[in-house]
């Protein structure tokens, strides 16, 4: 089965680093303790795995591209 890669990135005007992503969708996201904000784990991931992380955002600051 094909699967789609999609650049992704988090608007770090809204996110308030609560930890969602890096907790329920490890594979795509980790906290940076310094900063509180998640990083990127990778350039470009499944579209699934980042609807997945957007849906788990309560803010609603994850963006697919
Ligand atoms: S789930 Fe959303 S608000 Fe929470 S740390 Fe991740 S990007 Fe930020």
């Amino acid at each position: 089965m094909e699967t789609t890669l999609h650049g992704y990135s988090v608007n770090p005007v809204c996110c308030n680093g609560c930890g969602a992503c890096a907790s329920l969708v490890p594979e795509l996201f980790a906290m940076d303790e310094a900063t509180e904000k998640p990083v990127l784990l990778l350039a470009e991931a499944p579209a699934a795995a980042i609807e997945q992380a957007m849906a788990f955002c309560p803010h609603d600051c994850i963006e697919m591209d």
